[in-house]
């Protein structure tokens, strides 16, 4: 899609309440991404642009922290069909490629809601490519399936470069058969009813998502298809039928598809998608973490050789790339002798400038990957930078810590003088500021005063972020915020979990005083006179949001609660 008729897309949303996502494809791909986002976050109306900074500490559970994010960022909107559960706002559908993590710093500064999948695990669907004609399925019986296909029901609108469509797969289907695009992309065109979708309805005869065939691990790679598909793609030219392997064609006996043509089919189920969200993404594969680390690191005037040769010794495995930035002739020369052939470490003399080194260091450190800065010969713990590797990092984030100021538990003999910082080079902060400012910055002060202070994070063990500590957890004594269908899951959870639920709380006063299982069900306030008596706040309802703030009225932090899915 070109930038012109992204343009267009975004301001044919105007009005709409609920999820604008950008998918693919892999939209992070897009050589304007950038420029798309951007043009995005800033026509989406206030209240629905995302305001709040999310994912700004390294994360151990990437993957969890993205679905609370989600879950926060959600609310149950009044549509004129009904209420339905929203994230209203820009979204995002990516397999998480490296080009994922070179947007990171973007994406959670725009996108409210993000369906992250990896491709690591199974991930269940009917083939698409499967006529119901081929099939043989009657008028009549057919018009009943297609007008209660679930993807309609839980799935989107879509537009492509040839215009809206009123299901995503069938302006796939019009661009992969070349059809005669979709409808005008102008302000209004999704309020279409299903009286009004008319011949874009066309498609639906060559899609079989809605049929009850059977499911296909997408990470197969294979395409079912049925004969009369097989005929389409042959006259079309598609490059898969060439490819080995990739269309499985699928053929009729006896009235149904023959079992011999399913090949390579593991499971037949009829779950759609995949076990859980969760199970979309294996985050252990991710290129999202850290691949190698390389370092600044600054040496004082009159630093003994040794004591720099200890550190290598010590520290120097950490890193792939070691600069020393050195003001001392002295210094400088006898270590360029020591490691003049040493890949791993260069010595630069700074000059009158210390930026000068310092941007020097920063433009031949590896690409998106952390770059730490030592004021000082300082010794980090080993599980510092170990936590660190196992963490998914927000490069727009500086960590930092000055040790003049605050005391360190990462590092391994205290210290109370210099800094320790971690950042990457490409930070919107460091790109917006360039490489001139960089280069005559007189000390790390200066780069400090670049960044945005919401994006500067503590350095210590606690600022990565265990969203694992976010779900109901063994031998714990719960309070249940929400006495409904999803209140009563929950407590099942918690049982299953061998913790407690000592009592249920909710907005609604018809049910004060009933019980669920034996359980109590009181008003909130109960929470604030019974606080001592459990750890946490179970949150179970669909209501998040709203039962979020009153929590928070009520004096609890994040910490106090856990939200049940
Ligand atoms: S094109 Fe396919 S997925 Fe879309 S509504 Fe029709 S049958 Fe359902």
């Amino acid at each position: 899609m070109d930038f012109t008729t992204f343009i267009r897309a975004v301001d044919s949303m105007e009005g709409y309440h609920g999820t604008i996502g950008v998918m693919g494809g892999e939209p992070t791909l897009h050589p304007e991404f950038e420029r798309f986002t951007r043009y995005l976050h800033a026509h989406l109306p206030k209240g629905v642009r995302k305001e709040k900074l999310s994912l700004t500490r390294p994360q151990k559970d990437f993957i969890e922290s993205v679905l609370l994010e989600n879950k926060i960022n959600s609310e149950v909107y009044q549509y004129e069909t009904g209420a339905r559960e929203t994230v209203a706002g820009a979204g995002l559908w990516s397999a998480m490629v490296p080009t994922y993590k070179k947007y990171y710093e973007l994406i959670q500064d725009v996108f409210k809601m993000q369906a992250v999948n990896d491709h690591g695990n199974t991930m269940y669907h009917s083939p698409i490519l499967i006529s119901r004609k081929d099939l043989g399925i009657p008028d009549e019986q057919w018009l009943e399936i297609r007008d209660h296909c679930w993807a309609q029901d839980i799935w989107s609108a879509s537009i492509t470069p040839k215009g809206a469509f009123f299901c995503e797969i069938a302006g796939a289907l019009d661009m992969l058969f070349d059809g005669p695009g979709g409808w005008p992309i102008e302000k209004g065109w999704w309020k279409r009813t299903p009286e009004q979708f008319g011949d874009q309805l066309r498609w639906c005869e060559y899609c079989g998502i809605a049929i009850e065939t059977y499911t296909r691990d997408a990470n197969d790679w294979i395409d079912d298809v049925s004969e009369s598909m097989y005929k389409k793609l042959e006259e079309i030219g598609s490059p898969k039928l060439k490819k080995p392997g990739r269309i499985n064609l699928v053929r009729m006996k006896d009235g149904i598809i023959d079992q011999e043509s399913k090949v390579g089919v593991k499971e037949i189920r009829k779950e759609l998608f995949y076990d859980s969200f969760a199970s979309r993404f294996d985050g252990k594969k991710s290129v999202l973490f850290p691949e190698r680390f390389d370092t600044v690191v600054v040496l004082e005037h009159n630093q003994k050789i040794g004591e720099i040769e200890k550190w290598i010794k010590e520290q120097g495995r950490q890193f792939k790339k070691i600069f020393f930035i050195t003001d001392s002739e002295y210094i400088y020369r006898e270590l360029q002798k020591l490691y003049i052939e040493n890949q791993q470490i260069h010595v630069l003399k700074s000059h009158k400038i210390w930026g000068n080194s310092f941007a020097y260091a920063i433009r031949h450190c590896h690409d998106f990957q952390p770059i730490w800065y030592f004021s000082d010969l300082l010794y980090l713990k080993e599980e510092f930078y170990e936590d660190i590797r196992n963490s998914v990092i927000n490069p727009g984030t500086l960590h930092y810590i000055n040790l003049e100021k605050h005391s360190s538990d990462i590092l391994e003999t205290d210290s109370n003088s210099g800094c320790i910082a971690m950042y990457h080079k490409e930070a919107e902060a460091l790109k917006e500021a360039g490489i001139d400012f960089i280069s005559n910055a007189a000390g790390f002060d200066e780069i400090l005063k670049i960044w945005n202070p919401e994006k500067i994070i503590k350095m210590s063990f606690e600022m990565i972020e265990d969203t694992s500590v976010m779900r109901i957890q063994n031998d714990k004594v719960y309070a249940v915020y929400g006495a409904g269908k999803t209140g009563y899951s929950a407590l099942q959870q918690i049982r299953e979990s061998n913790s407690k639920a000592i009592f249920f709380v909710d907005t609604d006063s018809k049910k004060w005083g009933k019980y669920i299982e034996g359980i109590p069900v009181a008003a909130p306030q109960e929470l604030v006179t019974r606080r001592k008596e459990f750890s946490q706040v179970v949150i179970a309802s669909t209501y998040f949001k709203e039962i979020k703030e009153k929590l928070e009225s009520l004096g609890f932090t994040s910490d106090d609660y856990v939200i049940y899915e």
